[in-house]
């Protein structure tokens, strides 16, 4: 039987051999503990599912994804990963692996959902993009509903963060809407060959739309827009933005006073709740 990829000296032994140059930028860090990597796919409760696995890499998850799946469609960046990944994983690519090369913010997931019928996101994903990503791919998907994404633990604390605290932004709002998530349990950072600077997470995702899927990108400029200056106030924040009248802005103050709150309230005060209750009531005058 051959080794573990997800091991310390086979991922070595891959990265020398292939001469791969890893690129801090592209968040490389490959998981090497496979009890972690079992422990990913056991919470993940594979049965007869199509993964989206975003940043296969050399496939430190995918070796363990493509024995307990129907398929897997792997989406990685680096043509100096996927060419070793296409190497090691031959005899499944075109049937039990799809390999698509480009940019994860680049794919439309609702054109990969119809096409390949994926239904779950499991995924080591690449710091960087990790909070933008995971906003695309619940908005733009439908079937697809449920993730177990590892991600660095301040990209995690920033999802779940409470309001009136320093890590409550714009994205906390917009992830919220989205889903639903919780913490599964950490990955200390000596679980990945580089080691990064910070500990990881695994979160599970539970896809729970909370507004109108028409009205999110909508909301979503709306949250921005009140985010836009956390040193200002929410009302000054918006006085800023060019779509939005004087008009707006009064009624606005008044739907603040009819929620009890304060006109001088800054932008991470407000609940999820509150958020979608301001929407729901300026939205048609917007
Ligand atoms: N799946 C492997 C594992 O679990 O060890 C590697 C995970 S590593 C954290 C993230 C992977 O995402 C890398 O292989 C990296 O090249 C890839 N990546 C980085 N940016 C990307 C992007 N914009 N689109 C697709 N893949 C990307």
């Amino acid at each position: 039987m051959s080794p573990y990829i997800s091991t310390p000296k086979e991922t070595l032994r891959i990265i020398e051999e292939n001469d791969i140059k890893l690129k801090k930028n592209f968040g490389q860090n490959f998981l090497v503990d496979t009890n972690i990597a079992r422990k990913i796919i056991d919470l993940a409760n594979i049965k007869k599912d199509i993964i989206l696995e975003v940043g296969c890499g050399i496939g430190n998850l995918t070796e363990l994804l493509v024995k307990k799946s129907d398929k897997v469609i792997c989406i990685e960046l680096d043509y100096n990963l996927s060419r070793v990944f296409k190497k090691i994983f031959s005899s499944y690519i075109g049937n039990k692996i799809i390999l698509l090369e480009g940019d994860a913010l680049g794919f439309n997931y609702s054109e990969i959902e119809k096409r390949y019928r994926v239904n779950k996101l499991v995924s080591n994903l690449p710091y960087k993009i990790a909070a933008p990503l995971i906003l695309k791919i619940f908005l733009e998907s439908e079937i697809l509903d449920d993730g177990y994404v590892t991600i660095q633990k301040d990209i995690a604390e920033r999802i779940l963060a409470k309001p009136k605290t320093k890590d409550y932004n714009a994205f906390t709002v917009k992830a919220n809407i989205l889903a639903d998530y919780n913490i599964e349990f950490t990955v200390p950072r000596n679980c990945f060959i580089p080691k990064p600077n910070v500990d990881s997470a695994v979160v599970k995702i539970t896809k729970n739309i909370k507004l109108n899927a028409k009205k999110i990108n909508s909301f979503f400029d709306f949250v921005d827009a009140c985010f836009a200056n956390r040193r200002k106030k929410l009302v000054n924040s918006l006085k800023n933005n060019s779509s939005i009248s004087e008009h707006n802005i009064a009624l606005l103050i008044n739907f603040l006073k009819k929620m009890g709150k304060n006109k001088n309230i800054r932008g991470e005060e407000l609940t999820i709740k509150e958020y979608i209750y301001l929407y729901e009531n300026l939205i048609s005058y917007l």
